[in-house]
């Protein structure tokens, strides 16, 4: 089954999140846990806790059908000690809030060198930050988004991703996210069919499919190769809607959550079933 959502707001509490999700016809949905611009956040309440898990029931959302992301200021592959661990610290509070919420996925951006390390150094920080984490929790897994590339933020090749998942020693708590935005604007063509299909090859061969565990589909204002993260509505940006047809009809991407990060909430209805009707037009 194709489980087809987006990244609805959390705005008065994570539990709100899951009707804004039914309200537009999807059956999966990614959400932040707490404000993704901020470093401190109030642990979630057990009424939220109790709410939230409550509406999941209600509207049939098992906990591999919701993609949390993790917030923007994070940084697993910092170069400085002190920067490295307010990160970790940052993210084994995201984990918990994922596990207190009974969710089993976490979604992240893996790093920035910030030019002060090499590429396999902060690779290599990434992978530790992972390892201690893992350590410190009972079962969320962590998502790695493959990145645009934009500045100094590593994981836009498929190859970054297996390096970070080679290093981690829990292999069942590790998978990737493949955002097509981002791998467009990294250089992997989406623009037809068989660059789609190319594209999800490209991910089993070097990254392998076991871990695949969701995608993000955008399509992009920024140009192909660009290294620039702009994202937009399905069709109208730089990719079109034959890959994503395509990626629809493919059944690498069933039982993972798909989810739009696209630019105009107002048509995500209309994004998801047209996503639901490729993927019935086989
Ligand atoms: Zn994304
Ligand atoms: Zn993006």
């Amino acid at each position: 089954m194709k489980t087809i959502g987006a990244h609805v707001s959390a705005a008065g509490g994570v539990d709100q999140a899951v009707s804004r999700a039914v309200e537009i016809g999807a059956n999966a949905f990614a959400l932040f846990t707490k404000n993704q611009r901020q470093w401190q956040a109030k642990p979630l309440e057990e009424a939220t806790i109790a709410a939230f898990k409550q509406v999941c029931i209600e509207h049939g959302f098992g906990p591999g059908q919701i993609l949390p992301h993790d917030s923007y200021l994070i940084n697993l592959g910092h170069p400085d000690a002190e920067g490295l661990a307010k990160s970790r610290a940052a993210f084994l509070d995201e984990c918990q809030r994922c596990e207190q919420l009974g969710l089993t996925l976490l979604n992240f951006h893996p790093g920035s060198h910030l030019k002060r390390i090499s590429e396999s150094d902060c690779l290599a920080r990434i992978a530790e930050s992972i390892n201690e984490t893992h350590a410190a929790t009972e079962f969320v897994v962590a998502v790695i988004e493959n990145t645009a590339g934009q500045g100094s933020n590593l994981g836009f090749r498929f190859e970054q991703l297996a390096e970070i998942i080679e290093q981690v020693d829990d292999k069942s708590r590790v998978g990737a996210c493949i955002d097509t935005c981002h791998a467009f604007a990294a250089g992997y063509d989406l623009r037809t069919a068989e660059d789609a299909i190319a594209m999800l090859d490209a991910f089993d061969q070097i990254v392998g499919r076991p871990f695949l565990r969701g995608m993000h589909l955008n399509d992009a204002k920024s140009e192909f190769a660009s290294r620039v993260d702009r994202h937009h509505s399905l069709g109208k940006g730089n990719i079109g809607l034959e890959g994503f047809a395509a990626l629809m009809r493919d059944p690498r991407t069933d039982d993972i959550p798909l989810i739009l990060e696209t630019i105009e909430p107002e048509i995500w209805p209309d994004e998801i079933q047209w996503l639901r009707e490729q993927s019935l037009a086989i």
